[in-house]
């Protein structure tokens, strides 16, 4: 990826400026974007404006991947899911197109190059316990879908599916390793990734309409970090669920962000590696997506309608009635000598009437800040391209040049870099013991 222009000046603050109640020796630069939330849409983003020639920084308040990516199943849907009633809704028309972007990516035909272990699988297998899949694999030839069911012989089912009644089918979306994805995306942008904790960034417009950030190290626990004063002319709002407090910083207002809470299951043992969905009626009942832990263990991650549907329940009651029901989907297949845990995890979308799921990704622009939800990890190259049309027109011309390393260096002034946050398998879910 070309690297294009970076931070292009540094020089000691005036006194009288914010950067003064920062500290004395603070240091200043002028970019195009700064962008908040180093995440999946964030990362992403920052790749996009850089690739255009604009000067641009990310700040993220903790680990990279943190929130809703960390969380999430990696499937890049291709819109069947959103024709399981036998229409094509708008969500369907938005994520069509979606997964050969991320191919192009996953093969290195296409910026960002995502071929650094992001793809975990191929396809997805879908399957019911009626015959309606290869009808469901027309439906979505007729309305226009890219991706579409192909019916399994019994031979070619996956192990994992042997004992389904029903039809299974392939589905040609690919499942994506979350957490590779964010390294491959933050690997060529390290130099302009800070990690500074929301205390620590102080926010002022300036007459002109620039923005000012300050990055007090006084307020953070970085050690050796220095006074910095970013002038920006767009600030980009990835933040997920920290969007709203974030816009209520710019004097923006809060309610344009819904929340959607989702409880979800962890198998763990000797499982094997199943990608896909399990479809009742007009939906998806359990969509499990599988991943090796740090022992070498398969684990599933398990979703779909039985996280939306239980979210009342504790996370024991909750375990077992999900265990019934991923028993149940599976044919009756026993999963006994299984590990099992549960995570919770909220959605941050755009408002919609209803508090549904928004049918595409949002980007809007309030002044010189653009908040950005992707809705869909498949959705976030959309987001992108939505987020750089919005920004565009008031950044700087693009400037050919290449940054010396030694100067983003210098005017990192001490910020450190952030890490990358585990996946949920890995972080403290109490495991039920195998039963
Ligand atoms: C359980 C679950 C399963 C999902 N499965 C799928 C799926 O299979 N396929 C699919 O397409 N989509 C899926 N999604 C949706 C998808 O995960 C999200 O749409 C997408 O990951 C959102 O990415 P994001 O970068 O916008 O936000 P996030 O990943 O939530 O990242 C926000 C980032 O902003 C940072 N941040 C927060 N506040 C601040 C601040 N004040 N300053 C700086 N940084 C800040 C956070 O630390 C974090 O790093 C799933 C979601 C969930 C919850």
């Amino acid at each position: 990826m070309a690297t294009g222009p970076d931070l292009h000046d540094t020089r000691p603050a005036a006194a009288g400026t914010p950067a003064d109640r920062a500290g004395s020796e603070a240091g200043s630069v002028a970019l195009g974007a700064v962008i908040f939330g180093g995440s999946a849409s964030g990362l992403w983003i920052l790749n996009r404006l850089v690739r255009a020639g604009h000067s641009a920084l990310l700040i993220e308040a903790d680990r990279l991947g943190q929130g809703q990516t960390a969380a999430c199943q990696g499937i890049i849907h291709g819109g069947l899911k959103y024709t399981l009633d036998g229409r094509l809704s708008a969500s369907a028309k938005a994520i069509r197109s979606m997964p050969s972007v991320w191919r192009q990516c996953l093969a290195g035909e296409r910026a960002p190059a995502l071929t650094d272990g992001v793809l975990r699988a191929p396809y997805c297998h879908l399957w019911h316990s009626g015959r309606v899949l290869g009808r469901l694999g027309l439906v979505g030839a007729r309305r226009g879908l890219r991706v579409t069911p192909v019916p399994l012989r019994h031979e070619d089912r996956p192990p994992a599916l042997a004992d389904v009644r029903g039809e299974v089918c392939r589905l040609d979306e690919q499942v994506v390793s979350p957490r590779r994805l964010i390294a491959n995306l933050a690997r060529p942008l390290a130099n302009r990734l800070l990690r500074v904790e929301p205390d620590a960034v102080g926010i002022e417009r300036r007459a002109d309409g620039d923005v000012e950030i300050v990055l007090d190290p006084d307020r953070s626990a970085a050690a050796g970090a220095l006074p910095l004063v970013i002038e920006a002319r767009v600030v980009v709002l990835a933040a997920g669920t920290g969007n709203a407090a974030l816009r209520a910083r710019f004097g923006l207002s809060t309610d344009l962000m819904q929340v959607r809470s989702v409880q979800m299951l962890l198998a763990r043992g000797d499982l094997p590696v199943l990608n896909g969905h399990c479809i009742e009626g007009a939906a998806a009942l359990v969509t499990i997506t599988s991943d090796r832990d740090a022992a070498g263990r398969t684990v599933w991650q398990i979703g779909g309608g039985v996280s939306e549907d239980h979210i009342d329940l504790d996370s024991g009651a909750f375990i077992r009635r999900g265990r019934r029901i991923v028993e149940a989907a599976l044919g009756g297949r026993s999963l006994a000598g299984t590990e099992w845990a549960a995570y919770r995890a909220d959605k941050a979308e755009v408002t919609t009437a209803g508090g549904h799921r928004p049918a595409d990704a949002f980007a809007r622009i309030d002044g010189r800040v653009i908040t950005a939800w992707p809705t869909k990890l498949a959705l976030v190259p959309r987001l992108a391209e939505r987020v750089l049309a919005l920004a565009a027109p008031l950044l700087p011309e693009p400037r050919g040049e290449r940054p010396r390393a030694s100067l983003l260096e210098r005017q990192r002034r001490g910020w450190p870099a952030p890490a990358l946050a585990p996946p949920p398998w890995e972080r403290e879910v109490p495991w039920t013991a195998a039963a």
